[in-house]
């Protein structure tokens, strides 16, 4: 993932810079506390603490995706093209809905699951990606593994015909850059398995991808290059439910990630992604940065939307 400002010129190569950009835009909305998020605390914060119970439905099971995002965090590193990556691989084909490789060039696989829909003919893809930033220990616990979490348990939350279009469950190798590539060269170099996957589903009606979806205090405005109409269908989701607070206003940064190679093949996307992550690329983005309670709060209201659409 990469972000760059509203204007044209004002597009920033450094990822930090934006980082701070994207917590000065949250705070002047009095969105957040930008202070408490720089510190990092391992504090779980009072706006994403206590029980979802008091939601309107409960189908998902938020312990057993959590319970993954552990696992995907034990196995160590997983950049793309390494052997934890490749086990990784390996168990989400194996739990997948009809799990198969598609392979990614210079010996990447994404990994795809479909359920059937009662109107098979219409495609919504689901995204996330499964791979971590090359960076030496950084385990990715929000940057990866939390999107993946929240995917798997989504695919298994559904039997065919439960919704009315096919659901197809995209696991994206390579989404990151090789180490050692600028920043700037970032849709050059990164976004690979997307890009592979783009071209296959170019006939989907709509794809919703999910990065950072499991930072502890949990903010989801619309990205600003994201689908007006989707992002709406989302936040109506998400008011029904009870989880509105989560997904309101509009972010001023636009982010480049596995959602824009679908938006280039005309696909309607959304990219729910957590910009104001204070640990964006940085060791802290470790099990002390998120919470079984975000994935909840997402994957519910994934649930929501996908049984509307
Ligand atoms: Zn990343």
């Amino acid at each position: 993932m990469n972000r760059y400002g509203s204007s044209a010129s004002g597009r920033t190569r450094s990822a930090r810079r934006s980082t701070l950009v994207a917590i000065a835009a949250l705070a002047a909305a009095g969105a957040a506390l930008a202070g408490t998020r720089l510190a990092g605390s391992d504090e779980p914060s009072t706006r994403t603490a206590g029980p979802t119970r008091n939601l309107a439905a409960n189908r998902f099971d938020a312990g057993r995706a959590f319970r993954f995002l552990r696992w995907q965090v034990q196995l160590g590193p997983r950049p793309a093209g390494s052997r934890a990556s490749k086990r990784l691989a390996a168990r989400l084909r194996a739990e997948l809905p009809n799990g198969s490789y598609q392979p990614v060039p210079g010996g990447l696989r994404n990994v795809i699951g479909t359920v059937r829909g009662r109107q098979p003919g219409r495609v919504v893809v689901v995204g996330a990606h499964y791979d971590t930033k090359d960076l030496p220990g950084f385990l990715g616990a929000n940057d990866g593994a939390s999107g993946t979490a929240v995917l798997l348990q989504l695919a298994r939350s559904f039997r065919p015909g439960d919704v009315r279009p096919t659901l197809v469950f995209a696991f994206f190798d390579g989404e990151e850059s090789p180490r050692g590539t600028p920043d700037a060269e970032f849709e050059l170099r990164g976004l690979r398995g997307s890009k592979i996957a783009s071209r296959a589903l170019r006939h989907a009606e709509a794809m919703i991808l999910l990065d950072f979806v499991g930072d502890r205090d949990l903010a989801l405005p619309r990205e600003r290059g994201s689908d007006e109409q989707l992002y709406a269908s989302l936040r109506a989701a998400a008011r029904r439910l009870g989880t509105g607070r989560y997904f309101s206003g509009t972010s001023e940064l636009f982010v480049l990630d596995d959602h824009v190679p679908f938006q280039r093949a005309g696909v309607p996307a959304i990219d729910l992604i957590d910009f104001a992550f204070p640990c964006f690329h940085r060791p802290c983005d470790n099990l002390t940065a998120v919470s079984e309670r975000s994935l909840d709060i997402v994957g519910e209201t994934m649930i929501e939307l996908l049984r509307k659409l």
